[in-house]
């Protein structure tokens, strides 16, 4: 295995396995409490679901969770909800994955991308303020990486204009930010449960919120825009069967196979919390006394579940780039992958009229990252690895002065 790949520093590679930047972790609970719900009654809207939505609320502190299909889907409705629509302008970072941004395109509002902070890697608040005009309806922003945004900053900004806050935190699951669990603060909060996030549903989404009025148009949003709430029909019921459609919603639903996962798996949030915890702080001693790598700014507001760790590479300290640097790990059997290509770049944002420079910082940025493999079930040798591999690329690679 592996030696197909030319080892670009020579020698061989720090390991012959492939380590891959990303893995889920699955036991024996959770294989469990999914084979007990294909025994059971219901397969989707069965009890499995309130229990998730009543843990989210346990672990982060909001009044409600409304589950859904994925992490998509949870932004859409949560835009939904937020009321944006044709016109309105929704502001967001470049450096995300590209929901963060094509919600707004779903409800026919336009994104406007506000630049990084250049060390903690997060939409900067400033900016923010910068790009909100009249049209401006919502931010989006997400914890990059899973570190916490600048809640109070960014909120100062929202109540300020009168935006809505909705926090992507696809990421952030774990995190607290000045000791409360993200989720239970911006005005609704998103989750992914997407295997490589570091707790998994298969596919899977929430939102969360403390809002009761968006927390019904969430759970109607979420099956079709229909309901059988006495409270919210227009007419009387006819019978026992009888709902309505009040409003045009989609059917986001998750399954009750994918909610015992994760709830099976929120059971090891703190064990999964504390392994990253240690292989970040690892990666940090050793990367910190390396001239030629950048290490992410950590805020002190923000005690972090990392969900990714960043490579960032001086490029006036290294004779190669960031891709010939991504080959050389892969030479090594270190496969990474680089989050995020700015969302802007890609051909569709383009044809929509989003010139490149917009972020000079989150541009940057994207030259120089790529993002090494972290999660739970690496062994304390598989770290090491990691380090040896990137150290013998630097040493290799490294300019002098
Ligand atoms: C994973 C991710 C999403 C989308 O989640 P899915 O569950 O894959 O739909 C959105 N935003 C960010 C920042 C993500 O990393």
């Amino acid at each position: 295995m592996g030696k197909e790949i030319p080892a670009f520093c020579g020698g061989t590679p720090v390991r012959d396995t492939k380590l891959f930047y990303g893995h889920q972790y699955i036991d024996e609970a959770d294989i469990q409490a999914v084979v007990d719900v294909l025994k059971s009654d219901y397969l989707t809207c069965g009890p499995k679901i309130g229990e998730l939505e009543e843990k989210l609320c346990q672990v982060t502190g909001a009044k409600y969770a409304v589950a859904c299909s994925n992490g998509t889907a949870a932004l859409h409705m949560a835009c939904m909800a937020a009321g944006i629509g044709a016109g309105d302008e929704v502001i967001t970072t470049p450096i995300t994955f590209a929901a963060s941004a094509n919600c707004a395109l779903y409800c026919g509002a336009r994104p406007v991308f506000a630049d990084i902070d250049e060390e903690t890697y997060n939409i900067d608040p400033q900016s923010v303020a910068e790009k909100v005009n009249g049209k401006t309806k919502a931010v989006v922003a997400v914890d990059f990486t899973g570190q916490s945004v600048e809640l109070d900053e960014l909120l100062a900004v929202c109540r300020e204009k009168g935006l809505v806050f909705i926090e992507d935190g696809a990421h952030v699951i774990g995190t607290k930010y000045k000791g409360r669990a993200n989720g239970s603060i911006a005005d609704m909060t998103t989750f992914s449960f997407h295997p490589v996030k570091t707790v998994t549903g298969g596919e899977g989404g929430a939102v969360l919120t403390n809002n009761e009025e968006y927390y019904k148009k969430l759970l109607l949003y979420r099956s079709h825009g229909i309901t059988r709430d006495t409270g919210l029909l227009e007419h009387e019921p006819e019978g026992g069967w009888y709902y309505e459609q009040i409003d045009l919603g989609y059917n986001y639903r998750i399954t009750d196979m994918q909610a015992a996962l994760i709830i099976s798996q929120l059971d090891k949030l703190q064990m999964f919390s504390r392994r990253r915890k240690e292989i970040v702080a690892r990666y940090n001693e050793a990367f910190s006394k390396l001239p030629q790598i950048a290490v992410q700014k950590e805020i002190p507001e923000s005690d972090t579940t990392r969900h990714l760790y960043i490579l960032r590479l001086v490029p006036e300290k290294l004779k190669i780039g960031r891709k010939e640097f991504f080959d050389a790990l892969a030479a090594e059997n270190i496969c990474c992958n680089v989050h995020y290509i700015p969302t802007y770049y890609f051909p569709y944002y383009q044809k929509l009229g989003f010139a490149k420079g917009i972020c000079p910082k989150a541009e940057k940025l994207y030259e120089e990252m790529l993002s090494i493999p972290l999660y739970y079930a690496m062994t304390d040798k598989d770290v090491e690895d990691v380090i040896r591999a990137v150290t013998k690329i630097v040493e290799y690679y490294s300019l002098p002065g």
